[in-house]
Formats: C-alpha cells, sequence, structure tokens
C-alpha cells in the first residue's frame, strides 16, 4: 500500500483511463506476465483509477484453461501470440513468450484471418486457421496435422458414399424404369406408324397403353391419320372402278371381277348389250341428251338385276351385267325382262329406245374367260344382225 507503480504499462493506464491489454512484461525473477486493466469512474464519470491483474503466462491461467477446454483434446494444437508476435500461450510452456516468426503468427498480427498450410517447427505439414482479436490485437492459431486432417475428411468420404450409393443406385433404377415406361409408348406408336397401310394398323394403335396426355396425343392423332388415309384410298378406289358418267362399275372394275370369279372358280352367266342406232339419238337431240340416255338407260340395268349382279359401262353405249351363280337361261330370262323394260320406257326428250343383247356363261361355254366374252358380244351383234330389239342366248 502506498507504492508508486513504475512498471510502464501501469503508468499506460493511468494516463489513457481506458481497458487496457500490456504487452508481455518479464520480472526480474524471469516470471512472464501480462497485465489486463479496467478503468473505475464514480457515478458522475470521474475518474478513480483502476483495477489490474496480471496473468502468469508459464502457470495455469485464465488463457490457457480457455484455450484447451475450448479445443479438442486431440492433436489440434492452439496458441496464442499477441500484437508483436510473442507467445503467451502454449501447450509447450516453455515457448510462451518466445518471438514467433511463422508466417501463420505474421499474417495473425497483421490482423488477418484465414487459413493457410504451414509446417511446424517438428517440420510436420498442419493445416491452421487464424483470427486476430481486435480489442487486444492478439492472435489466435489453430492448427492440426494436414494428414489426420485429410484422412478422417477422407473416411468421412467414404462414409458419404457408401451411404449414398444404395439411394443413387436405386434413383438410378427408377430412373431407367420411369424413361422405359414413358419411352414404350412412343416406339410402340413409332413402329405401328412404320407400317400404317397394314391390315390390323388400326388394332396395332389401339392396344398401345398410352398412359400419359402426349402419348394420347399422337396416338389419337395416328388413328386419325389411318383413318383418314382409309376413306381416301377407298374414295380413290372407288373413282378408279366407276364409271364417270353413269356410276357403274367400268371396264377395270369388270376385268377384276372376272379374274376374281374365275379363280375361285364361281360360275357366272354374262349379258352384253348395245344401244340399237345410238348415233342417230346423239344426232338428232345432241351428245348431252344422249349422255341422259345412257345414265336412264344404267339405271334401268340396275332395276333389272340383283345387288351381287355387275352392271358395268364397257365404253360408249356398250354395257355387261355379269351375273354370278346363274345360268345362261336364268340370265337370258333377266336380259329378256331387261330388253322389255327399255323398250317400254319413255325416255324424256328422245322417247323410245330399244337395245340388243347376247348371253353366254362360263364356264359352260369355253373354259376361257376371254372366249365367253367373245361369245356374248358374237351373239349380241347377231341379234344386230337379226332386226335388233332382241336377245341371243347361247342355249344349245
Ligand atoms: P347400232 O344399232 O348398229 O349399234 O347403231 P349405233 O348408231 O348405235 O352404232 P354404234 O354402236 O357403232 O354407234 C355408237 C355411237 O354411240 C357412236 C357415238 O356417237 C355414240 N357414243 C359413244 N359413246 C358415247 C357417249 O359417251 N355419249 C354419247 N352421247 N354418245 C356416245
Ligand atoms: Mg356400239
Ligand atoms: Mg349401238
Amino acid at each position: 500500500m502506498g507504492q508508486v507503480l513504475i512498471a510502464p504499462d501501469s503508468q499506460q493506464g493511468v494516463q489513457e483511463r481506458k481497458p487496457a491489454v500490456s504487452n508481455v512484461y518479464k520480472l526480474n525473477s524471469g516470471t512472464l506476465l501480462v497485465y489486463v486493466s479496467q478503468p473505475i469512474t464514480d457515478s458522475r464519470g470521474t475518474y478513480l483509477g483502476f483495477i489490474s491483474g496480471a496473468n502468469y503466462l508459464q502457470k495455469k491461467n485464465m488463457l490457457s484453461a480457455l484455450v484447451s477446454n475450448h479445443f479438442h483434446q486431440d492433436d489440434t494444437q492452439v496458441y496464442v501470440v499477441d500484437r508483436n508476435g510473442q507467445m503467451l500461450s502454449h501447450s509447450d510452456t516453455s515457448r510462451v513468450g518466445n518471438k514467433e516468426r511463422s508466417a501463420v503468427v505474421k499474417a495473425v498480427v497483421q490482423g488477418n484471418h484465414g487459413a493457410m498450410e504451414v509446417v511446424n517447427s517438428y517440420g510436420v505439414r498442419m493445416l491452421a486457421g487464424y483470427a486476430s482479436v481486435p480489442s487486444s490485437g492478439w492472435g489466435v492459431v489453430a492448427q492440426q496435422p494436414k494428414e489426420k486432417t485429410l484422412t478422417a475428411l477422407g473416411g468421412l468420404m467414404r462414409q458419404m458414399l457408401m451411404g449414398a450409393l444404395p439411394l443413387g443406385l436405386v434413383g438410378l433404377l427408377i430412373l431407367w424404369w420411369l424413361a422405359n415406361e414413358i419411352v414404350r409408348p412412343l416406339r410402340q406408336l413409332a413402329d405401328s406408324a412404320a407400317v400404317i397401310d397394314s391390315t390390323d394398323s388400326v388394332e396395332r394403335v389401339q392396344a398401345v397403353r398410352s398412359w400419359y396426355f402426349e402419348a394420347a396425343h399422337i396416338k389419337l392423332a395416328l388413328l386419325n391419320g389411318i383413318n383418314l388415309i382409309r376413306e381416301k384410298i377407298n374414295w380413290l378406289n372407288s373413282q378408279a372402278h366407276t364409271d364417270p358418267l353413269t356410276g357403274l362399275l367400268n371396264r377395270r372394275a369388270m376385268e377384276a371381277a372376272l379374274v376374281q370369279m374365275s379363280e375361285t372358280r364361281r360360275p357366272f352367266a354374262v349379258i352384253s348389250m348395245d344401244v340399237d342406232h345410238f348415233k342417230q339419238v346423239n344426232d338428232t337431240f345432241g351428245h348431252d341428251v344422249g349422255d341422259t340416255t345412257l345414265r336412264t338407260l344404267a339405271q334401268l340395268i340396275q332395276l333389272c338385276c340383283r345387288d351381287v349382279d355387275l352392271a358395268c359401262r364397257e365404253g360408249g353405249e356398250e354395257f355387261t351385267l355379269l351375273l354370278p351363280d346363274t345360268t345362261t337361261a336364268d340370265a337370258a330370262l333377266v336380259g329378256e325382262r331387261l330388253r322389255a323394260l327399255v323398250e317400254h320406257t319413255e325416255i324424256e326428250t328422245v322417247g323410245h329406245i330399244t337395245i340388243s343383247l347376247g348371253v353366254a356363261s362360263w364356264p359352260h361355254d369355253d373354259e376361257m374367260v376371254v372366249e365367253v366374252m367373245k361369245k356374248a358380244d358374237e351373239l349380241m351383234y347377231q341379234a344386230k344382225r337379226t332386226g335388233r330389239n332382241r336377245l341371243v342366248a347361247s342355249i344349245k
């Protein structure tokens, strides 16, 4: 009591009148201290003095307790240096008070914080993290052998990988399965589109399980497309087989029917007919009236035959009627009925016309279809020669 403090830091505390942390202070006995002081004021703020404590750095002290408690007891090394790089706390107390010159200390006394790789005094590679304490200018460095850090990290990585692997595999499997499910209807639709002209294309497309909107959309479009194509083909087919003037079958259709019937050995009769003096109709009333007359005659032919019979306009004013499963005699009856109907039908503008007919049948008259057709024509000309408006049949 009553002594005047002479330590420079104590005097600094009196002069500055604010909280202060001293530099490392060495007593004659070799003891290292750091003074920490706090000014005291009365309730009006008048400075009364300061309270100061000394930290004995080489003994168990507040700083070493704080640092060693706070950090793991493993190989992590934590030390504290003051603003001059002098060691304040270290697990190896013999180093306390030493001036440190390592790169990490240089960095931390400049007020920086960060991390770097350093080689410690034993030549071991260390990973160091450092931060400075702004209020005191001290620096705290924590370091651990690089190998140890990385070994732990490697183990962690392996553990993470092993944990993530099954989940990843399951995810991949689900992805693969889902992709397959999405692709399957598209592949099936594409395959169906490639054979769109096959007879079962509609069934093929309909069998595709289009479980999501886009596939269902494509499926519908494909079905519509197939329907359109079929309608078009049917229309073109009928156009290709129809005589445009009368709507009867044309020569192409007749020849196809003949081939089919002969191939399936289906017997048939044929009535060949030609309008008598048709040139006069054209000459007297004009070509248009001639056309109308041909259309009327076509209707009369259809009136006289069954649905299964094939009425054809071979060209000009020559018509042919094919009657499946019919004998020459029965066909002659049909022809005779037609001849009488035509004779007695009043045709607008023209009045009355007559036709001459020849009747033959396959295979009765000849095994060759062409010969049978020729025969019917010959008999029709025979009817012309023998007076017209008559029917000649090949009944022997
Ligand atoms: P025939 O009794 O000997 O058969 O005498 P025809 O005058 O009928 O003689 P032919 O059969 O040789 O004459 C056919 C005529 O039919 C000639 C042609 O002017 C006419 N003709 C052919 N095709 C058509 C057609 O599409 N429309 C019209 N209006 N006339 C046609
Ligand atoms: Mg003719
Ligand atoms: Mg004629």
